[in-house]
């Protein structure tokens, strides 16, 4: 059977996962997981944490802690916020000798396979601490968008930046220091030499990519492709195993597909799998499919870089879907890890039920444009859409529980079938949206709330809450824990009878 692999990139070991974290990959990729399975399908979900980006140092240095630290104690906060709203994946990226190992030995591959090159580089250079300053260590203009931000991927246009094209450069740790240009010499894989194979590639891609991401490849593929960095000359992150750049580091954004491949085998060895190899499970020949949840300004390095390097090493399997997402504010502003202007999914899980938390970040999920939270917003559309309407679809099962099988008419089987094909229209991954799947659930529900139960149609409501509850189960996951014996979604459904049982009650917000 064909296995999918549902990878979501770990966020920067910076600090917590905050709700718009939950509302974009990691909720998304979780249901998708969570829907495949009851569909029958083989499926692994990786994620973890990213730990060798410079935006580490800036805020460890901003925290006054030292980044070794940060980095575990924010690793161990987001796997402790996964699992308090319930996101459970297979596999989950730790920093240690493996994953170090794993990344010098995809590198050492890409390296000997003569598509990288070396190349002086222009970085901005602070010369009183004589050092080069990349990514999170420089901020200034970006020459795509204007926007202020760092150097990398630009947060506001998706764009990828080189530090030494950002306008007015100054540095982060130290803004009122002079910089100036300097030139080094780096490894670098240029990526107009991979442009037919790229423009190939996303030309499949188009038909299922959302807006956001499908821009900014078109504005990619309209310019010259930039070479893009392996190698930089900072001190933070992975030594680099390469004679003519001694000293310098891989650059942490240049790890996207090795993090990616080590990711989805601690996925199979979770399921007691004995990989021979990290990349074992992206060789083409297996037909496994590979399908990425990320933020749109992380289509760049996963999508566009990612490519591009599994067409230079060949004999891998390229992603087949990439589902992004946009912001998700907080009360109209930003969420901010390092600005302070947090709410932690933990937080969240000790006051609300996680049922709750899930169903809202999905009916607001910023699937195509921003979208924002708010708990009063929270509190009135989880009573008004979920909680009340199930709680009155409860007492009206009560009320049959007890009295035996009742008869399933043909009506009955064949209306499930379109309950469940509606569901699998959101959750299926080639048009897969939370925001849909939340509208449907809340839409059927509303249907079953409706429902004038007599004596002649009791057994087919029942039928019905029953499949309504199977496909709602990826994101109620409590609800289904405790009144479902098992998860499966039939696609046909051919119950000719059903006997009802006591159904759970939903608690509300508390507000
Ligand atoms: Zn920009």
């Amino acid at each position: 059977m064909e296995r999918t692999l549902v990878i979501a990139p770990g966020p920067t070991a910076n600090g917590d996962l905050h709700l718009g974290h939950l509302a974009g990959p990691f909720l998304a990729a979780d249901v998708c997981t969570r829907y495949a399975r009851a569909a029958g399908r083989d499926v692994l979900f990786g994620t973890g944490v990213h730990f060798t980006q410079s935006y580490i140092v800036t805020t460890a240095r901003r925290l006054g802690v030292e980044p070794e630290d940060l980095r575990i104690r924010s690793a161990g906060q987001v796997e402790e916020t996964l699992t308090a709203v319930g996101i459970r994946p297979d596999g989950f990226v730790r920093f240690g000798d493996r994953y170090v190992k794993a990344v010098r030995t995809f590198f050492e591959r890409l390296h000997s396979s003569g598509k990288l090159r070396l190349k002086g580089v222009q970085f901005p250079y602070a010369p009183r601490t004589g050092a080069y300053l990349t990514d999170a260590y420089v901020r200034g203009g970006c020459p795509v968008c204007l926007a202020d931000g760092c150097a990398g991927l630009c947060e506001n246009c998706g764009h990828w930046i080189a530090s030494g094209d950002l306008i007015d450069p100054r540095s982060t740790l130290h803004p009122d220091e002079p910089v100036e240009l300097r030139e080094k010499q780096v490894l670098v894989l240029p990526l107009e030499d991979h442009r037919d194979a790229l423009v190939a590639y996303f030309a499949r891609q188009s038909a299922t990519m959302r807006p956001r991401l499908a821009q900014m490849i078109e504005e990619i593929l309209a310019r010259p492709l930039p070479d893009y960095p392996i190698t930089l000359p900072i001190a933070w992150g992975i030594p680099a195993p390469f004679p003519e750049v001694a000293g310098q580091v891989i650059y942490a954004d240049a790890e996207t597909i090795a993090w990616s491949m080590h990711c989805t085998a601690l996925a199979a060895e979770h399921h007691g799998e004995v990989m021979s190899s990290e990349d074992e499970l992206w060789f083409s020949e297996t037909g496994n499919k590979v399908v990425y949840f990320f933020g749109s300004d992380a289509g760049f390095a996963f999508a566009v870089v990612g490519a591009a390097m599994l067409e230079a090493l060949g004999g891998y399997t390229l992603p087949e879907h990439f589902v992004t997402n946009e912001f998700y504010e907080l009360d109209h502003d930003k969420f901010s890890t390092s600005r302070g202007h947090v709410v932690s999914g933990r937080e969240l899980a000790a006051e609300v039920p996680r049922d709750l938390i899930r169903f809202y970040l999905a009916v607001t999920s910023p699937d195509y444009q921003r979208t924002n939270f708010t708990r009063e917003a929270m509190a009135r559309v989880t009573d008004e859409r979920l909680v009340q309407p199930w709680n009155r679809v409860v007492d009206k099962v009560g009320s049959w529980v007890g009295r035996g099988p009742l008869p399933v008419s043909e009506r009955s089987r064949s209306a499930g079938a379109r309950l469940v094909e509606r569901f699998a229209a959101a959750y299926d991954v080639r048009r897969f949206n939370l925001t849909a799947a939340a509208f449907t659930l809340s839409e059927q529900l509303a249907r079953l709330d409706r429902w004038e139960v007599r004596a002649a149609d009791a057994g087919d409501f029942c039928h019905e809450v029953d499949l309504f509850l199977r496909c709602a189960a990826p994101l109620l996951i409590d609800l289904a824990d405790t009144a479902l014996p098992d998860r499966t979604i039939p696609a046909e459904p051919h119950a000719t009878q059903f006997t009802p049982v006591r159904l759970p009650r939903l608690a509300g917000t508390g507000r």
